[in-house]
This record gives C-alpha cells, structure tokens and sequence, in this order.
C-alpha cells in the first residue's frame, strides 16, 4: 500500500515538475542556427520535441552535428543562460 502511494506521489512530483516547461526550447538550441533535428515547432511560439520519450542520450542537430540530450536539471549545472526556462529560476 505504501508503495504504490509513493509511487503516485512520485509520478505526481513529475508532472508538476515537467509543467513547470514552458517549451520555449532554448534547451534545444530554438534560438541558435543548428537546433537539435528533433526539435518541432507548435502552435504559439511553442516548440516541442519529437522523440520526447526516447530523447536522452545521444542526439543529432539539424547539420548532423552528434551531442547528447540530457535532462534539464544536468544541463543547469552547466550554468547555461536559458532567461525563459522557469526551472533556472
Ligand atoms: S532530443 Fe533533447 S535536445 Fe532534442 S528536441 Fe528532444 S529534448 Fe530537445
Ligand atoms: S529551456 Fe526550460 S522551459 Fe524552455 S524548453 Fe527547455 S526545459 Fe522547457
């Protein structure tokens, strides 16, 4: 019974958290010259990715350049200038 309240809570913790993504996809290079090739663009500005459920590990930008997608709370440790992204602040 515990267990499947922590996991409840846990999966409750993830949505808020993801929520939090206003999907400006600065993270993904929308506002340079060679974003990630998964990158798509949607209604309002937005952008969303296209391998969402696979999109960790290794990845190609639109030139074929190889980087690796990484979880947004790796990529601040890099201390990265996303002004948009809600999870810098
Ligand atoms: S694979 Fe990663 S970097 Fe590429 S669009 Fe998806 S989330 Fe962004
Ligand atoms: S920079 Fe932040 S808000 Fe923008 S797409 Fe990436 S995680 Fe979402």
């Amino acid at each position: 019974m515990y267990n499947i309240l922590y996991l409840q809570k846990q999966e409750e913790q993830l949505k808020r958290y993801e929520g939090l993504c206003v999907h400006c996809g600065e993270c993904c290079g929308a506002d340079g010259d060679d974003p990630c090739a998964n990158l798509a663009k949607a209604a309002q500005d937005k952008c969303y990715c296209k391998a969402y459920e696979n999109r960790l590990g290794p990845q190609k930008t639109i030139s074929g350049k190889s980087f690796n997608c990484m979880p947004i709370r790796e990529l601040l440790k890099f201390d990265l200038p996303y002004l948009r992204c809600p999870y810098v602040k």
